[in-house]
């Protein structure tokens, strides 16, 4: 039997592009810099979240789960992404939501429930204990995600980003959080592609160890490095100094970023270049993740996109 719901119904190849970042800094060191532009493959679903649900949410199809449940915040591009695919694959969805209920709920969390998804709000305290959550609901049999999407599931659907990297590619860089989708990039791209993590949480020192419990023993071998001094203060920190650096990647190359994950990301980037990093004649794939609506946590009119 054909998939119900395959990730073409919703994303159109001919959507993803390849974005040339000329710059006098890479010019001069002979490096040339590109970006997969996966923010332009949905208008809500945009980005890696919708390649990590795939899998998961064939799984609960194929096992006749009428409800699929998982977390996030506010302003969790997870969330939105969980609310989004449930709704078009015709399954029920619960987000169990960090903090307490607002009378002005964020814009994801507005949107999220327009697409349905029931959200259970939980105090933060509370919220650190995933498993007792679980074990709450346990006689509602929901098909659990988990936060962020992060599992071996999650890797495997990630792994079909590398369709778009080819050969003549001699770097990869990513964003991480869980490091899911770095887990799939380790696991789809050429052994000669080295992979660069660019860690948006302080002190997240487990996360090597969590990117290997997504891979196989082969994978393993596959020689990837995560960088940890990019996060400008902590998850969701956008320091003055990030957002001026956000006006001018949009006034250069007409590339939106969010202030979580690729602005760090593409920072980190130049300034590994700068830094020289990587050697001469290197080509590299930035992996533009998307997630902008998580820029919906700012004032309006701070952003010129
Ligand atoms: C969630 C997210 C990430 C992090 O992905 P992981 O697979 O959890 O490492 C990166 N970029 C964006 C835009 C995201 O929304």
């Amino acid at each position: 039997m054909p998939p119900i719901i395959s990730i073409m119904n919703f994303i159109t190849p001919h959507k993803v592009f390849i974005q040339h970042l000329p710059h006098p800094t890479l010019a001069s060191r002979q490096i040339e810099l590109y970006v997969l532009r996966l923010d332009l493959i949905h208008p809500v679903v945009s980005g890696n979240k919708w390649f990590k649900l795939q899998i998961p949410l064939q799984k609960a199809i194929d096992a006749k789960t009428d409800t699929i449940a998982t977390f996030g915040g506010a302003y969790s591009n997870h969330i939105i992404a969980t609310a989004f695919a449930c709704n078009a694959a015709g399954i029920k969805s619960v987000g169990v939501i960090r903090g307490e209920r607002v009378s002005n709920l964020s814009q994801t969390l507005q949107q999220a429930e327009s697409l349905g998804m029931q959200l259970l709000f939980i105090g933060r305290e509370a919220y650190r204990n995933k498993a007792a959550i679980q074990q709450h609901y346990n006689d509602q049999h929901w098909h659990w995600v988990n936060e962020g999407g992060y599992s071996v599931e999650g890797a495997e659907g990630a792994k079909t980003i590398s369709q778009w990297i080819d050969n003549s590619f001699t770097h990869v860089v990513c964003a991480t959080g869980t490091g899911t989708t770095m887990a799939g990039l380790i696991k789809g791209v050429a052994l000669h592609q080295t992979i660069t993590g660019i860690s948006v949480l302080k002190g997240h020192h487990s996360l090597r160890n969590e990117i290997s419990a997504l891979l196989s023993n082969t994978e393993q071998q596959h020689s990837f490095e995560l960088i940890d001094h990019y996060h400008f203060g902590g998850y969701a920190k956008h320091p003055p100094g990030l957002i001026t650096w956000m006006q001018e990647l949009w006034q250069l190359y007409q590339l939106p970023t969010d202030i979580i994950y690729t602005s760090k990301l593409l920072y980190g980037v130049f300034d590994l270049v700068q830094q020289g990093h990587y050697p001469k004649n290197s080509k590299i794939m930035v992996i533009h993740s998307g997630g902008l609506q998580g820029n919906s946590s700012l004032l309006p009119g701070v952003l010129p996109f």
